[in-house]
C-alpha cells in the first residue's frame, strides 16, 4: 500500500494496481480486500473510466480475451486458447456504452477486467474462474479510429444481421466450451442491443445484464432501506427518472415489481406512479408511436413536458433518480423544487464516472438545506452542512453483482429470475445498520462487503432453490456459511 500511495495521480495508481495483478495476483487481491474503500475508486469507477479513455496509450499487455469480427467462424477455437478451462463467470462487453463515456470500442476492456476483479475481491469467485471478454465489432468513435494507439479494428461498428450472427456464434461457443452453468454478464452494451440480447438469451443461457438488472437491484435495496430510515412504504412514493435507458427502465421495472409483490396490485397499476424523462422530455402516451419498446410501459397520460424542472414541478416526485449519463443535470432549480414539497426528498445521482454525476454531494446537501437522502454512483466525500456531517451512500451495482454471481455459481443455478434480483435487494437492505441510518446512509459501507456479499449470495441461492433453478444437490443447510466457505481468500500456499 505504501508503494501504491506514492502515486498522486489516480491513473498511475491504476497502472500500478494492474501491474500488481499481473505480477502477484494474490497480493493484488489481498490489498483490494483489506483496503476496499481506498482502492475501489482506483480499479473501478471513476479511475477505470479514465483508464479506458486512455487504454491504447497505457497499454502494456492484454488482460482479457479479445474476439474480433475477423475471427468469425472460429470463435470456439479462440475460446479454447484461453489457458483456464473451468470458467464460472464471464463479463463481456462490446464497448459501445462505457460508463457515461460513450463508445470506446476495444478500449472498454478495462470494464470487464475491473468488474471481474470485484467478483473475486468482493464476491469471492476464484480469479482463475473469471474470464473478461471484449467483442471487437468496430467502433463509431472517430477520435479512436484516427488514434495511432487505438488497439481495435479500424472500422465502423457491425450492425444488423452481421452483429446478430456474431453474437449468436459467441453465445453458442461459450455454452459448448464451458457448459450451461457459466454466468455470462453483459456489460456496457448500448441499449439498442442490450435489451434484445437479454431477452433473446435469457431463456437459453445463464445471462445477467448488470446495467439493467444489477443496477435495478442495488437501487431497489437503497429504496427499501430508505423506507426504514423515513418510515412508510414504496407504494406511497412517486418516482421520477432522468434517463430512460438500460439503468432507468431497468430500475423502474424492478420497483414496480416489488410494489406489486407488496401490495398484490397488478404491475401495470404499479407502473403508473413511475415517470421517466429522456432526451426529448417526459415520456407520455402521445409519444407512444415513436418510442423504443422498452420505454412504452412508461408512457402514461399527461401533457408533453420538455425539461426536467417542469417535469419535477408537474409530477411532484418524492424520489428523483438520475440515469442519463449526463453530468450537472440536477441543477439548483431542480433540487430546490423537489425540496420545496418534500421534507426528505430521496435523490439518487447514479451516472458514472464522477464527471457525469447529476450533481455533487455538496450541491445536493446545500441546495436541499441538508434534507436530501442522497446517494451517488461514483464515490463522494462526506459533506458538512449546517454543523452536521452528511455521508453520501454509493448506489453502485458493485454491491450486488459479486454476491449475486456467487449465489448463482454456488447453487449451480441455470437461469436468472427476477425474483433472485429482489432477493438480492432485500439481503442488501438488511445489511444497513442503525449506525448507518444515523449518518443518513441507505447503503452499508463497502468495508464489510465480503460479509454483505455472503448474505446476498445466500438469499439469491435460497431463491434459486425455491424456484427449482438450482442444480447443486443436496441444498446446503446454512447458505450463509456455505457462501463464506466457497469464497476465495488470498493467502500464500504453504509448500512444506
Ligand atoms: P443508456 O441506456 O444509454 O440510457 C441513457 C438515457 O439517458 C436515455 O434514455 C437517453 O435519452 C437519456 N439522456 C441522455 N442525455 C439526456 C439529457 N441531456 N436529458 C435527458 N435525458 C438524457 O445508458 P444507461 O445504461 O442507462 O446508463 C446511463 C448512466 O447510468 C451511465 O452514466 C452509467 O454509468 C450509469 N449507471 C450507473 C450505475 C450504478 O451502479 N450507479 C449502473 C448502471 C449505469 P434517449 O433515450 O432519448 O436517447
Ligand atoms: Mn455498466
Amino acid at each position: 500500500m505504501n508503494n501504491i500511495r506514492q502515486y498522486q495521480v489516480p491513473l498511475q495508481r491504476y497502472m500500478a494496481m494492474m501491474d500488481l495483478q499481473e505480477n502477484n495476483e494474490r497480493l493484488f487481491y489481498k490489498l483490494l480486500i483489506d483496503n476496499v474503500e481506498e482502492l475501489l475508486p482506483v480499479v473501478y469507477t471513476p479511475t477505470v473510466g479514465e483508464a479506458c479513455q486512455k487504454y491504447g496509450s497505457i497499454f502494456s499487455r492484454p488482460q482479457g480475451l479479445y474476439i474480433s469480427l475477423k475471427e468469425k467462424g472460429k470463435i470456439l477455437e479462440v475460446l479454447k486458447n484461453w489457458p483456464e478451462r473451468s470458467i464460472q463467470v464471464i463479463v463481456v462487453t462490446d464497448g459501445e456504452r462505457i460508463l457515461g463515456l460513450g463508445d470506446l470500442g476495444c478500449q472498454g476492456m478495462g470494464i470487464p477486467v475491473g468488474k471481474l476483479a470485484l467478483y473475486t475481491a468482493l464476491g469471492g469467485v476464484r480469479p482463475s474462474a473469471c474470464l473478461p471478454i471484449t467483442l471487437d465489432v468496430g467502433t463509431n468513435n472517430k477520435d479512436l479510429l484516427n488514434d495511432e494507439f487505438y488497439i481495435g479494428l479500424r472500422q465502423r461498428r457491425a450492425t444488423g444481421q452481421e452483429y446478430a450472427d456474431f453474437l449468436q456464434e459467441f453465445m453458442t461457443a461459450v455454452k459448448q466450451n464451458y457448459g450451461e452453468k457459466v454466468l455470462i454478464q453483459f456489460e456496457d452494451f448500448a441499449n439498442h442491443n442490450a435489451f434484445e440480447l437479454l431477452a433473446r438469451y435469457g431463456t437459453t443461457h445463464l445471462v445477467f445484464n448488470d446495467d439493467i438488472q444489477g443496477t435495478a437491484s442495488v437501487v431497489l435495496a437503497g429504496l427499501i432501506a430508505a423506507q426504514k430510515l423515513l418510515g412508510g412504504t414504496l407504494a406511497e412514493h412517486t418516482f421520477l427518472f432522468l434517463g430512460a435507458g438500460e439503468a432507468g427502465t431497468g430500475i423502474a421495472e424492478l420497483i414496480a415489481l416489488e410494489i406489486s409483490r407488496q401490495t398484490k396490485a397488478p404491475i401495470e397499476e404499479c407502473r403508473k406512479k413511475i415517470w421517466l424523462v429522456d432526451s426529448k422530455g417526459l415520456i407520455v402516451s402521445s409519444r407512444k408511436e415513436s418510442l423504443q419498446h422498452f420505454k412504452k410501459p412508461w408512457a402514461h397520460e399527461h401533457e408533453t413536458i420538455g425539461n426536467l424542472l417542469d417535469a419535477v414541478n408537474a409530477i411532484k416526485p418524492t424520489v428523483l433518480i438520475g440515469t442519463s449519463g449526463k453530468g450537472q443535470t440536477f441543477t439548483q432549480d431542480v433540487i430546490e423544487a423537489i425540496s420545496s414539497f418534500n421534507e426528505r426528498p430521496i435523490i439518487l445521482a447514479l451516472s458514472n464516472p464522477t464527471s457525469q454525476s447529476e450533481c455533487t454531494a455538496e450541491q445536493a446537501y446545500t441546495w436541499s438545506k441538508g434534507r436530501a437522502v442522497f446517494a451517488t454512483g461514483s464515490p463522494f466525500d462526506p459533506v458538512e452542512y449546517d454543523g452536521k456531517i452528511h455521508v453520501p451512500g454509493q448506489a453502485n451495482n458493485a454491491y450486488i453483482f459479486p454476491g449475486f454471481g456467487l449465489g448463482v455459481v454456488m447453487s449451480g443455478a441455470i437461469r436468472v429470475h427476477d425474483d433472485m434480483l429482489l432477493a438480492a435487494s432485500e439481503a442488501l437492505a438488511q445489511q444497513v445498520s442503525e449506525e448507518n441510518f444515523e449518518k443518513g446512509l441507505i447503503y452499508p459501507p463497502f468495508s464489510n462487503i465480503r460479509k454483505i456479499s455472503a448474505h446476498i449470495a445466500a438469499n439469491v441461492a435460497a431463491k434459486a432453490y425455491e424456484l427449482g433453478l438450482a442444480s447443486r444437490r443436496p441444498r446446503p443447510r446454512d447458505l450463509v456459511k456455505y457462501a463464506e466457505s466457497c469464497m476465495y481468500s488470498p493467502v500464500y500456499r504453504n509448500y512444506r
